[in-house]
């Protein structure tokens, strides 16, 4: 096979017995080249241009009415470097041959004095130069010390980010970083030693982002980073964190042990800055405040949103330690039958005791693990506490006991939940049928076929759905069609009214009646007072869970 044998070439001739001719001179020039496509006219090409890539392009100059010409700015479109573009014209043209070339043709030949020698000479220089073009657009792209990109194609990227997250409402980082004592090292270990320094801390710097992120070498000693793709504002604290760390361990610079620190600017987009220039100062400005703080810092441009994502990420670091401690524990509620009072299930809820002999708010520290993968680790543990709870009741004797755990839309979107949960009652997979997973209308799981058959599966292993704080959230109805749901829990800020509101009333009343045409346990969540309770139940509504009847409690 020859070495053009994977090529692909276009010819675009209107012509036929032009383009047989060009065809077979190609041939010989150059042996079995990989493919030949002909376009017959301007369209036609038009429509390949756009929708293929070539390796070579030839372009007759008159195709009818149009100029071959007008197509050399379609095909660069197409490409940071496009490759050779040969003009073809019937006559020695000298303006047309130099506006081919302006236009960034790469040769111009002339018909009537094509040989497969000219055609091989022009194959393979055009090659040549376009390789030494792509290397040039890569110098100036890339700096070359540390192959990281330079401040132009930082700039670009920086531009195109935004646009970006304009378009997807997502927030990114510009980290801009200044070493503290490089100037220290080139003075006293010489210029390669700070090449060296250079060099490694590039590597360290692309080592510990994602690949998702921007790193960038501006010049010197100085760094810009873009991180994308966060969720929270407490997950730019821990990139950046991330990014400080690299630092603590001392670099190896000839055979010595060098210790770099730097200080680090951050500014956000678009909270501290709409446009490119303002966001580079901004995060400049971070960075000399960070320097003002003495070595070894980072600041954020805005502050109020650095004290925020700090304390979030405290409490992260604080509950994460917390689980791995056995700290958390469970308290149980009971759901009773309303005309009976007789114990139908247990509503497990989180608690994390505080130093104080109290506890920690529940929902806050509940929305700080949701916003991390935190939720993940919480949930494995609560079903893990719950189905050992179920086991000993079994091994009591106790085997009609039931269980309900709250699960959030995170945790439930999570990829492995199914078999996560699968795991859970693998040894005893009648516990499936005790449990029932309730799930918040809060924040509603998105109806997609991936969740609807995530429901059906666990629901065929025997677990019961329940929607949470149904009432409050948006999508009520559609939800319950969507879903293969058992029972419905009016959420407390509606039980709570039914005395002094008649819309409240009318809204539950409308709720229980849905619960019987859907076949559907209703249970009335926040019930405190008899008065509540007895509404409740001349209403025929099935279920309550409230103080009245219990705090959860340790069992
Ligand atoms: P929720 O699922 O709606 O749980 C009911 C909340 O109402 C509980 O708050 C409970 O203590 C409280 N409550 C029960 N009866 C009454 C009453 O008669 N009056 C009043 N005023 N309140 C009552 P808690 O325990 O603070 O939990 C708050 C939320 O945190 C829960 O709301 C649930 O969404 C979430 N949560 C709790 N445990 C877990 C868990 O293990 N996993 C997940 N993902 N979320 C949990
Ligand atoms: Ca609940
Ligand atoms: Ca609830």
């Amino acid at each position: 096979m020859g070495k053009y044998s994977k090529f692909k070439v276009l010819i675009v001739e209107d012509d036929e017995d032009d383009y047989i001719l060009l065809e077979e001179l190609l041939l010989e020039a150059v042996g079995d080249i990989g493919a030949i496509t002909w376009a017959e006219d301007y369209k036609s090409a038009q429509a390949r241009i756009a929708n293929e890539h070539f390796d070579f392009y030839f372009l007759d100059n008159r195709l009818g009415a149009e100029l071959g010409l007008d197509l050399i700015v379609e095909i660069k479109q197409q490409y940071e470097t496009a490759p050779p573009i040969i003009m073809l014209s019937g006559v020695d043209d000298y303006k047309t041959d130099l506006e081919a070339m302006e236009k960034g043709a790469d040769d111009y030949l002339i018909k009537s004095e094509l040989t497969a020698h000219l055609l091989e000479r022009t194959f393979r220089y055009s090659l040549k130069s376009k390789d030494l073009e792509a290397k040039l657009a890569k110098l100036a792209h890339y700096d070359g010390l540390t192959g990281l990109y330079n401040r132009s194609l930082f700039n670009e990227l920086l531009v195109k980010t935004i646009q970006q997250s304009e378009r997807s409402g997502q927030k990114f980082a510009l980290v801009t970083l200044d070493l503290d004592n490089f100037k220290f090292v080139n003075d006293n270990y010489g210029h390669p030693a700070g090449d060296q320094l250079l060099t490694k801390i590039s590597r360290r710097l692309k080592h510990s982002t994602r690949s998702s992120d921007i790193v960038a070498r501006l010049g010197g000693d100085e760094f810009s980073l873009l991180l994308k793709d966060v969720k929270n504002d407490s997950d730019f604290v821990k990139l950046v964190q991330n990014i400080m760390a690299i630092f603590q361990e001392p670099i190896q610079v000839d055979s010595k042990s060098v210790s770099v620190t730097t200080s680090a600017g951050i500014a956000i987009f678009p909270t501290d800055a709409q446009i490119a220039s303002e966001l580079i100062d901004n995060s400049d400005r971070a960075m000399y405040q960070a320097k003002a703080l003495g070595r070894n810092n980072y600041s954020f441009y805005n502050q109020k949103l650095h004290q925020v994502a700090i304390v979030k990420h405290q409490l992260e670091l604080e509950l994460n330690a917390a689980i791995d401690n056995n700290e958390l524990l469970l308290h149980y509620q009971p759901i009773v039958s309303l005309s009976t009072r007789e114990i139908i299930s247990y509503e497990a809820l989180l608690r994390w005791p505080d130093s104080k002999n109290g506890f920690r708010n529940t929902e806050e520290f509940i929305e700080v693990a949701e916003e991390s993968s935190l939720i993940l680790k919480i949930g494995d543990w609560v079903f893990q506490q719950a189905c050992l709870q179920l086991k000993i009741w079994s091994e009591q004797g106790i085997k009609d006991r039931h269980i309900s755990i709250n699960v959030s839309a995170n945790q439930f979107n999570s990829d492995d939940f199914t078999e996560r949960v699968e795991s859970y009652v693998k040894e005893t997979p009648d516990l499936a049928q005790k449990l029932t997973i309730e799930l918040t209308e809060r924040k509603p799981l998105i109806i997609s076929p991936t969740t609807v058959n995530r429901l059906l599966l666990l629901s065929g292993i025997g677990f019961k759905f329940s929607v949470d704080d149904f009432g409050i959230g948006h999508s009520s109805i559609s939800y319950l069609r969507a879903f293969p749901m058992d029972s419905i829990k009016i959420d407390k800020s509606i039980i709570q009214n039914i005395l002094k509101s008649n819309e409240d009333l009318a809204l539950c009343t409308a709720i229980i009646a849905l619960g019987k045409a859907l076949s559907l346990d209703v249970i009335a969540e926040g019930v405190e007072t008899e008065e509540i309770a007895n509404l409740l139940n001349s209403l025929n509504c099935p279920y309550a869970q409230g103080y009245l009847y219990s705090k959860p409690m340790p069992l």
